[in-house]
């Protein structure tokens, strides 16, 4: 940590647990030990939803270590849902993300660490010799590639979601009222300083992955749509470009210098294409109806053992632990 230019910080480590009671033993103890390294430090673990026991667990750690604090979502909410939470309730000045899993190794926090400490708001871990499937591997590359070379949209390349965030930034990004929560496409676009930095990779520990095909695709299809018009541009130039080949075909065929095989053809290529953008449209519309939801929070609290807002909390004040009033204080 030679290149520490600060004094080391207050830290949270906010840890988002879904279905984890494989690793969750495992990440609290290595999670805790490397945070003992500095004075100011917590533990928040964010249950999403688990219903193996995982929120008992953490519960068990609470009970014999005050630095632990925990946040307990009434049903799955997702990962998004979870860290946004994670950065709302942390009350340290810096943040680190880690996965339950252990698959970015705690003991790689220190070098993020310093690396803020150069004067950045956020770091992202770029993960080397990545220990997922090639498809994982593959998808990364291709979604974050077309959102930055095709679509404009500025990103961290190769950043994972172990990342260390100045806690005021994180909370901007997660309070910023885009209809896409996307962090690594957000932190740009409010101007935070960041950089990316290669840390160690590995398996995952125990337990199994929550990622599918299905949701790894609607994730990339709401970064893209999320944060640029260039889809429904292109494929505006698509249509121009079937219609003009449409009217050529037509006035060959009628010139009796094509054959009906090819028309066809044609006008199912057309077809696709009208397909193809009406359901891009159909996507910005969803865009727009939840732009119009977004009233309605993220997630919802069923329990913790911190101070928890109202509006967040299922129960409203009656909230197991809730004092809404010192809300105010926390935040
Ligand atoms: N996770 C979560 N909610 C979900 C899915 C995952 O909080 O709906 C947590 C999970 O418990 C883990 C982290 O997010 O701590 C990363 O999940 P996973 O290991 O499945 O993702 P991958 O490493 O495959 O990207
Ligand atoms: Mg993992």
């Amino acid at each position: 940590m030679k290149d520490v230019r600060m004094p080391p910080p207050g830290i949270t480590a906010i840890i988002p647990c879904y279905n984890e009671i494989a690793c969750v033993e495992r990440a609290y103890q290595e999670i805790q030990a490397e945070l003992s390294k500095y004075d100011d430090a917590e533990l928040l673990f964010v249950d999403d939803g688990s219903t193996d026991g995982t929120l008992e667990a953490i519960k068990g750690f609470a009970a014999v270590d005050p630095r632990v604090k925990y946040i307990s979502f009434a049903r799955n909410f997702g990962l998004e849902a979870a860290f946004s939470a994670g950065f709302k309730y942390a009350s340290k000045a810096w943040t680190v993300q880690f996965d339950a899993d252990l698959q970015s190794p705690p003991r790689e926090m220190h070098r993020l660490v310093a690396k803020a400490m150069e004067g950045y708001d956020v770091v992202f871990a770029v993960r080397e010799n990545r220990q997922d499937a090639w498809y994982r591997k593959l998808g990364t590359w291709a979604h974050q590639t077309i959102a930055q070379r095709w679509l404009g949209i500025e990103l961290p390349q190769g950043a994972s979601v172990f990342r260390i965030v100045r806690t005021s930034v994180a909370r901007k990004v997660v309070d910023s009222k885009l209809s896409t929560p996307y962090f690594i496409a957000t932190a740009p676009l409010l101007g935070a300083r960041y950089t990316t930095l290669p840390t160690a990779h590995q398996p995952r520990v125990d337990g199994t992955g929550k990622w599918n095909l299905r949701k790894l695709f609607t994730h990339a299809v709401e970064l893209f749509v999320g944060f640029s018009f260039r889809p429904l541009t292109w494929l505006v130039g698509l249509a121009g470009v079937a219609w003009a080949g449409g009217i050529a075909i037509a006035a060959l065929a009628l010139a009796g210098r094509v054959t009906p095989l090819a028309v066809d053809l044609a006008a199912l290529l057309t077809a696709l294409v009208t397909l193809v953008l009406l359901a891009v449209v159909a996507r910005y519309l969803v865009r727009v109806m939840r732009v119009q939801a977004i009233g309605m929070p993220r997630y919802q609290i069923r329990e913790a053992n911190i101070p928890i807002r109202a509006d967040e909390a299922l129960y409203g004040h009656e909230t197991p632990y809730v004092v809404a009033e010192v809300w105010e204080n926390v935040s």
